[in-house]
């Protein structure tokens, strides 16, 4: 048998730091990544032959478990009938209904194969379609991601209305100058950009509930005033519902919060584990892209067959009747338990939870954060020792603390009474 460490050596001599996504790599939390074998419903194993419970899901994407009959049976079913055309199939239409029958405030949506080409694209078109095109400035919050297009990796400028800093090398300065960087959460700072830059903000882009720094839900007046200064400027307001969209409710979390957006952009369960990503909004927008119009986006492997029949396999399944309540409801306890059990295995301990759906945060601070501040401010090294405590206790939690969690409708009783058993013991270790 290899083991993980041996593999991990391996890796490292032939994929820049071993891994094809950094996150992976552990470095936040120390040790060696897993390897991964197999899966199956909640849990995976690992090259030695470990089995975990699985609370990140493929990072949100297996909302059904691991390796459900009917998806598999789909690709299946697909995968003799051809991998690839290029040129277009009766599924991608279907593809498109489902989403946009899901979503209505899309009229039209375009597939792609990742959730960063789907919002590079998303502004793109925002860019080439907000007043008469010619707009430069996109507002984003600090904490939420949106992939790592050149424009979008960017972090917040020293003082208020500043515009951000590359937060990576090989991003020039130039590309990130129209990227504005505002704190989550904070209406009255949007509404003071809104009046310094007015007709120069093509659009803003906003996790509504927030998966990448953390779990931290956005406040409805926050929500609200981004949408009455986008209409009232001419500027588009776009949610990156990548991780919230057929999560935390059927129709996402514009659903939830009764707010619809001028663009949307989703992934993750929409391909139920595929490379599938998509951004659909109102029709007079979406009819600004090629070919119809002048804003260019393309993709050779866009639509890809198998992978739009595992996520209409997906979306066929989360389309029961009751399936968002069970989900929430499976969640919502492993986080109140998870709650009860430090406050029972670590009297005094600093620590909460929340969820929507079938997302959860869990945070190692006496209250729920609800901005990037305070998601910083939460104590690291002891979500650290957390992690590893659940982790040689076969649950994998997200290895890093900025992370959210994801159940899915596999995660049963069963399952999640395995996991407080773990968090008991956990909890008193890291006391
Ligand atoms: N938007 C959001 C909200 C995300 O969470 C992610 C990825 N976690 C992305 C965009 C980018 O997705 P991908 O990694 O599939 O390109």
């Amino acid at each position: 048998m290899t083991s993980n460490e041996q593999l991990f050596e391996r890796a490292q001599r032939s994929i820049p730091g071993g891994v094809n996504s950094p996150v992976r790599a552990f470095r936040s939390v120390g040790g060696t990544p897993r390897f991964i074998q197999r899966a199956a419903g909640p849990y995976f194993w690992d090259a030695e032959g470990a089995r975990y419970i699985d609370y990140i899901g493929s990072w949100g994407p297996m909302i059904l478990g691991h390796a459900h009959a009917a998806v598999v049976q789909a690709m299946q079913d697909a995968l003799p009938r051809g991998i690839s055309f290029g040129a277009p199939t009766e599924a991608e239409i279907q593809m498109a209904e489902a989403l946009i029958e899901r979503v209505p405030s899309m009229h039209q949506v375009r597939m792609v194969s990742s959730s960063t080409e789907a919002a590079m694209s998303a502004i793109r078109l925002a860019r080439g379609a907000a007043g008469d095109g010619s707009r430069r400035k996109v507002i984003k919050f600090e904490g939420c991601y949106h992939g790592h297009a050149d424009s979008l990796l960017v972090k917040a400028g020293s003082g208020l209305l500043t515009f951000g800093h590359p937060s990576s090398a090989g991003v020039p300065a130039e590309i990130t100058q129209h990227t504005l960087v505002l704190d989550y959460n904070n209406p009255q700072q949007l509404q003071d950009a809104f009046k310094q830059y007015a007709d120069d903000i093509a659009c803003v882009i906003v996790e509504p509930i927030a998966g990448n720094m953390n779990l931290v839900r956005a406040t409805a007046e926050f929500l609200r005033t981004m949408r009455e200064q986008c209409s009232a400027h001419g500027a588009l307001l776009i949610f990156d519902e990548v991780m919230s969209g057929f999560r935390v409710a059927a129709g996402g979390a514009q659903a939830l919060y009764g707010i619809d957006p001028d663009i949307t952009v989703l992934g993750k369960v929409i391909g139920g584990g595929m490379p599938l990503a998509a951004f659909g909004g109102k029709r007079n927008v979406m009819q600004r892209l090629a070919p119809l119009g002048n804003v260019y986006q393309a993709g050779t492997l866009s639509g890809n067959p198998v992978a739009v029949a595992c996520g209409l396999a997906t979306l066929k399944e989360v389309a029961r009747p009751g399936f968002y309540d069970e989900l929430g409801k499976r969640t919502r306890t492993l986080v109140d338990r998870l709650v009860a059990t430090a406050r029972r295995s670590a009297p005094g301990l600093a620590f909460s939870g929340d969820s929507v759906g079938g997302m959860f945060g869990i945070y190692f601070a006496a209250a729920v954060p609800d901005c990037y501040a305070d998601i910083i401010a939460c104590d690291i090294e002891r979500f650290k020792r957390f992690f590893h405590a659940m982790l040689a206790r076969g649950v994998y939690l997200a290895p890093s603390a900025y992370e959210a969690g994801f159940v899915s409708i596999a995660h049963d009783d069963a399952v999640i009474d395995a996991t407080i058993a773990a968090a008991e013991e956990a909890f008193a270790e890291i006391r």
